[in-house]
C-alpha cells in the first residue's frame, strides 16, 4: 500500500517543472529548460520563456499540419480556378492507364518545369483524336498546379465566348491568360475560322509569346498543315505557336474507341445474362462512341 502510494507520488513529482542548478526553470517531462539567460545588455541576465523540447515537438507538429492545410487549400484554388472542367481534375499521373507511349514526355515535363519555364518551352500535341492528348497535357497541369504553380488549360471556344461577353475588356482578359505560369490550350484548330475568331485567336497566341511564358496546346491538326498554313492569317498563327512549342506526334490507339468497346463488351455480356437476342441492339450503340473528340 504505501509503496503504491509512492509511485504515484513520485510520478507527480517527475512531471512537476522544477528549478535547475542554473536557476533557470525546466520541464519536467523532457527535462529541458523552460527559459534561456539573457547574455546581452540592456537585458543581461534577465530570465525569458522559451519552449521545451516536448513543447517544441507539439509546435513543429501543428505548424506542419497548418502548412499542410494551407497547401491544399492553395491547390484546391488553384485548380477551381484553373480548369474549364472540373473532369480534368482527374486527369492525373496517378490514374494513367499507362497505354500512352509518350506520356514519358508528359513526366519530363512536369519534372523539369523550372528549366521549361526559364527557356520557355512548350508542347505542341499532335495526332489523331483520342490518343490521350487532353490526358497528358491535363497531367502536366495537375502535378504543377501541386507545387502551387498557377496554370490555366482552356480552349479556344472557351476564350471566345469569354472575350464576348467580357465586360473588362479584350486586353484585360488577354492579360489575364498570360499571368499564368503556364497556359494550355486544348483542341485548337477546333474554333469556326471567322474573320473575328481568327484575329483573337492570333492575339492570344501572340500575347503569349511576348509574354515569354509556355504555352502546351494540343491539336488534331496535322503538323503538315500547320506548317503549311492556308493563308496569311493562319500563316502568323501557326507560325508563333511552331516557335514555342516542340511538336509532339501522338502515335497511340484510339483509347476513346478502346473504352467504348470495352464498355460495349461489357454491356453485351449483362444483356446476354438477362437475355439472349438483344445483343444485336447493342451493336447499334456501338457507333455512337466514336464521334467524340479529345
Ligand atoms: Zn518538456
Amino acid at each position: 500500500m504505501t509503496n503504491d502510494f509512492e509511485k504515484v507520488f513520485d510520478a507527480a513529482a517527475e512531471t512537476q517543472d522544477y528549478t535547475g542548478g542554473d536557476g533557470l526553470l525546466y520541464c519536467g517531462s523532457c527535462r529541458t529548460p523552460k527559459q534561456f539567460r539573457m547574455d546581452k545588455p540592456p537585458m543581461e541576465g534577465r530570465l525569458l520563456p522559451r519552449r521545451c523540447q516536448c513543447e517544441q515537438a507539439q509546435y513543429d507538429k501543428e505548424e506542419a499540419e497548418r502548412k499542410r492545410r494551407k497547401h491544399l487549400q492553395a491547390v484546391e484554388e488553384l485548380k477551381r480556378r484553373g480548369f474549364t472542367d472540373s473532369k480534368m481534375r482527374e486527369w492525373t499521373f496517378a490514374n494513367d492507364n499507362g497505354k500512352c507511349p509518350q506520356m514519358e514526355l508528359a513526366h519530363f515535363y512536369a519534372e523539369h518545369w523550372e528549366t521549361m519555364r526559364e527557356e520557355n518551352i512548350g508542347y505542341l500535341l499532335w495526332g489523331k483524336v483520342g490518343t490521350g492528348k487532353s490526358y497528358f497535357a491535363g497531367c502536366i497541369a495537375n502535378a504543377l498546379m501541386e507545387q502551387e504553380v498557377p496554370v490555366r488549360m482552356t480552349n479556344f471556344s472557351a476564350i471566345l465566348n469569354d472575350l464576348t461577353a467580357s465586360f473588362e475588356g479584350r486586353n484585360e482578359y488577354i492579360e489575364r491568360l498570360c499571368r499564368f505560369s503556364l497556359l494550355i490550350i486544348d483542341d485548337f484548330g477546333m474554333e469556326r475560322g471567322t474573320e473575328y475568331g481568327l484575329e483573337q485567336v492570333y492575339n492570344v497566341i501572340d500575347s503569349r509569346y511576348r509574354s515569354g511564358k509556355p504555352l502546351i496546346v494540343t491539336t488534331n491538326l496535322t503538323l503538315d498543315s500547320l506548317q503549311n498554313p492556308q493563308d496569311t492569317a493562319h500563316a502568323r498563327i501557326y507560325d508563333r505557336l511552331l516557335e514555342m512549342c516542340a511538336p509532339i506526334l501522338f502515335t497511340g490507339e484510339n483509347f476513346r474507341k478502346q473504352t467504348a468497346t470495352e464498355k460495349l463488351d461489357r454491356l453485351k455480356g449483362m444483356l446476354a445474362e438477362q437475355k439472349k437476342g438483344i445483343t444485336v441492339a447493342a451493336a447499334d450503340i456501338a457507333g455512337k462512341g466514336e464521334t467524340a473528340h479529345d
